[in-house]
């Protein structure tokens, strides 16, 4: 079927192999992933998503969504990609304190537009990660302790089906796809908007505060004794960072989503460990929550590793924070529990264990690649029964598979859903639950 087909039933661009604009169309934000699509649409509404559906269905191709490849896997061949950044729009209601967004919003422009009316909704630690990538992967969010998923906080999915129909999915028109859809990832629908909560936000506490490395076992301490019993308001994390300029430091993140004083109080431990020689606490507008972690805004070429931690023992903490970890360059671990652990209505499965563990590289050259990954095996292997084996979804890497993430009944649901809504298989997820 002729891709003449094609860009005569969209508004959008269509780009193709030999396009100038090809390469750059189709590579993703993590440049450690390829992604030998075979074309290419910047979608500009609904029903250019819904005409791509019906042209791929009748080629024979499959569909995937991408507002720009965060979580880009490389499960792409012949696959049109869409591109959904234009579907920006985002709508705010303070009263029914709910917001609806567009497949291609970012947390960071949701952030802002919710602040202005003293709300925030369940953001993660980046501001350009996509509203409904993240929030169909499940969303682990900086206020997950107190207020659950992301998921869990969708009221709507605006879909395109597989038979190319819009629809609008909600717990009573359709409770078996909108379970899916919150948390099972892209596999079932495109998702063209998203209907959710918001939550009060009327003042954020938070930030960073770094020390040179050789404060890592009084820091280390300090973390473990304030994530022992703080409250789901308050959410810490450690990291161990190793740059490639400049010495290795230990560091810890957090946000208090209440008053400053309270929040400042909670953290207060952490004033009796000197030496600090980087400290961001202050109050913060929830507009800014995307500056407290610090991550890379720009593409570059991430190699990820996340897993369940059930403790933070002795033997954990000296093979994480205290034995070399080279090539790696930051070991990173999140604080869970609170309204994570408890069960949802979607299928993201809750988490028992009390952190995620974070083992972070950046490279794309082979013997990079090689060393990193044969790193972050080692690690695993020695932290043995301490890591539980399952990962959360939106944090999967190239060559994961979704059977790390769901039980065996979640698993077998979310198939039989896929056979039954989408049996020629037209969307493709960046982690399929069939194949
Ligand atoms: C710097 C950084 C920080 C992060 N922090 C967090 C965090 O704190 N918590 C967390 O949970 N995750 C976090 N993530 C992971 C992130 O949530 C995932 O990478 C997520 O998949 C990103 O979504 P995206 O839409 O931006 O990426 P994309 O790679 O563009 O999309 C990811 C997948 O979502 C699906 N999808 C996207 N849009 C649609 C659509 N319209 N219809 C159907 N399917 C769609 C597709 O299957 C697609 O492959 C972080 C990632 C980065 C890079």
């Amino acid at each position: 079927m002729s891709y003449n087909t094609l860009r005569s039933a969209v508004r959008g661009r269509v780009l193709l192999p030999g396009d100038e604009e090809f390469d750059t169309a189709r590579t993703p934000w993590n440049l450690s992933v390829d992604q030998p699509v075979a074309a290419v649409v910047h979608v500009e509404d609904a029903d250019d998503m819904a005409a791509v559906v019906g042209y791929a269905r009748a080629a024979g191709l499959s569909v995937t969504a991408q507002p720009n490849g965060h979580g880009a896997s490389g499960t792409a061949a012949d696959t049109i990609l869409v591109r959904t950044r234009r579907l920006d729009r985002i709508e705010v209601d303070p009263v029914r304190r709910r917001a609806r967004v567009g497949a291609g919003t970012s947390w960071g422009e949701l952030l802002t537009a919710a602040a202005r009316h003293g709300l925030t909704g369940l953001a993660g630690s980046s501001p350009v990660v996509s509203v409904v990538g993240y929030t169909l992967g499940g969303g682990l969010s900086w206020f997950g302790r107190k207020y659950g998923w992301a998921a869990d906080s969708v009221r709507a999915f605006d879909i395109v089906d597989a038979d190319g129909r819009q629809t609008r999915v909600t717990a009573e028109t359709d409770p078996e796809l909108f379970w899916a859809l919150r948390g099972g990832g892209g596999d079932f629908a495109l998702v063209t908007a998203v209907e959710f909560d918001l939550f009060a936000a009327p003042s954020l506490f938070g930030g960073s505060i770094v020390w040179p490395a050789e404060r890592t076992a009084a820091v280390c301490a300090a973390f473990q004794d304030i994530t022992d019993d703080a409250p789901a308001e308050l959410t810490v994390w450690l990291n161990r960072l190793q740059p490639p300029q400049g010495p290795p430091v230990i560091a810890i993140a957090a946000t208090y989503l209440g008053e400053s004083a309270r929040g400042r109080d909670l953290l207060r431990r952490l004033d009796a460990i000197d030496g600090i020689v980087a400290d961001t606490r202050r109050e913060f507008s929830p507009a800014e929550l995307g500056t407290i972690a610090n991550e890379p805004t720009a593409p570059g070429p991430g190699l990820l590793r996340t897993e369940l931690l059930t403790t933070l023992d002795e033997t954990a903490v000296e093979i994480l924070l205290q034995a070399p970890i080279d090539p790696l360059m930051g070991i990173q671990l999140r604080q869970l529990g609170g309204a994570l652990a408890e069960p949802t209505r979607g299928a993201v499965p809750p988490f028992a264990e009390p952190y995620a563990l974070s083992l972070l590289a950046i490279g794309s050259d082979p013997d990079t690649v090689d060393a990193v990954r044969f790193t972050q095996k080692r690690i695993i292997a020695d932290l043995g029964a301490r890591v539980s084996g399952r990962r959360p979804y939106t944090v999967l890497s190239a060559g994961d598979s979704v059977t790390e993430v769901f039980d065996t009944s979640t698993l077998d649901r979310l198939r039989k859903l896929k056979r039954a809504r989408d049996p020629h298989g037209v969307f493709r997820a960046n982690f399929p639950v069939l194949y």
